[in-house]
């Protein structure tokens, strides 16, 4: 077994941010750990020529490169029969799989393929120094606690990671040839693309917004007021569950543990208790900036700016403000 650490190259098109998080992430444990692994290698399934300067940027250190035309689009049963021949030939001990949809279709298959056990959802990896093992923590029992999960007897020991959870960050790492892995296909794909509709473009992208006015069941009666007030920080709006539970918002907007993690540089929590299933997915937000009118509520415990207001009395106030804000900058 090698001390590498490989990192699925997730690519739509282009390669997913969050194959780069997760380089990163890699590359920032690997030198915090320097005598437990080696390289942070990526490992890349492409049907195309395309540029993988970004893969060493990002934190590669080694780039493997498979390349064949039967790798798209992208099929579980022929992307997890070519990974398991790369990793039966490179013997990683850890492969890590971004949680995305695909990374979670693919991970489970190879892991059965490869005999080993796979950590889903990760929040957070690290090493242990005494042992070497690595450590996948992950939220259990409903986000009530943090259960970290270790695999110490199979390896590569897995991980699928979630999106946004670390961040991406650049490296002044040598660019070098990649290592061509020639695969050998034997499965068929019984797939044949009839015709493609691309996915309506979503009006709003809370993973990538920079302001995130988010309500929750404090300003149920008023959600809407968050659009107008997002609209002038030229933000998005953000739900807790109980929002969408009640079809105030939809699905796409929550965040949390079971919605989408978020790390804007501004996040106003307006009307939300805090619960930990909701923090989990936006306390890596640069600001956090609370309205609430019970000063014991635990979003208090993680903002950085703490208002005991009633949010339906202010808000409107803050709307008012930013109109006449925006109509003296025109
Ligand atoms: C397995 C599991 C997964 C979950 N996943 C998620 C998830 O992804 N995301 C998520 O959000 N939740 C999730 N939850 C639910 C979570 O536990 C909480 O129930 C939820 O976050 C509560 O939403 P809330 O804060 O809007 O509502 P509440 O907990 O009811 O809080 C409302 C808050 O508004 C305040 N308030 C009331 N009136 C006003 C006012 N006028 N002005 C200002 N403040 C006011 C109250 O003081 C209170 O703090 C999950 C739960 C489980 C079990």
């Amino acid at each position: 077994m090698s001390k590498d650490c490989f990192v699925f190259i997730e690519d739509n098109s282009d390669i997913k941010d969050i194959s780069l998080q997760l380089l990163s992430e890699a590359q920032r444990i690997k030198q915090q750990h320097l005598s437990h692994i080696d390289n942070i290698v990526a490992l890349y399934l492409t049907s195309e020529d395309t540029d993988i300067s970004t893969l060493y940027t990002h934190g590669a250190d080694r780039v493997i490169l498979v390349k064949n035309d039967l790798l798209s689009p992208y099929h579980t049963v022929i992307y997890a029969e070519v990974i398991e021949q790369v990793v039966k030939k490179y013997n990683p001990s850890i492969f890590l799989i971004g949680g995305s949809i695909t990374g979670r279709d693919l991970a489970p298959r190879v892991s059965a393929k490869l005999q080993t056990g796979l950590t889903a959802d990760t929040t957070h990896l690290t090493i242990e120094d005494e042992t070497g093992l690595f450590l996948m923590t992950r939220p259990a029992f409903g986000g009530n606690i943090n259960a970290t999960i270790v695999c110490n007897e199979k390896t590569p020991q897995m991980a699928t990671v979630r999106n946004n959870v670390f961040e991406k960050q650049e490296f002044n790492l040598p660019i070098l040839d990649p290592i061509i892995f020639e695969p050998i296909i034997t499965v068929k794909s019984e797939i044949k693309i009839i015709k493609e509709t691309p996915k309506p473009k979503q009006d709003t992208n809370i993973t990538s917004a920079k302001i995130i006015v988010s309500g929750g069941r404090g300003v149920s009666d008023c959600f809407e007021s968050l659009s107008g007030i997002a609209k002038y920080l030229d933000g998005e709006v953000g739900a807790s569950r109980a929002i969408v539970d009640q079809h105030i918002a939809s699905k796409e907007i929550q965040v949390g543990q079971t919605g989408t993690t978020v790390r804007p540089v501004i996040y106003f929590a307006c009307g939300i208790s805090g619960a930990i299933q909701h923090t989990a997915g936006m306390d890596k937000s640069e600001l956090i900036i609370a309205l609430n009118t019970d000063s014991n509520a635990p979003i208090f415990d993680i903002a950085d700016v703490g208002l005991v207001v009633d949010a339906k009395k202010v808000l409107p106030l803050l709307q008012k403000r930013l109109e006449i804000v925006n109509a003296s900058a025109l």
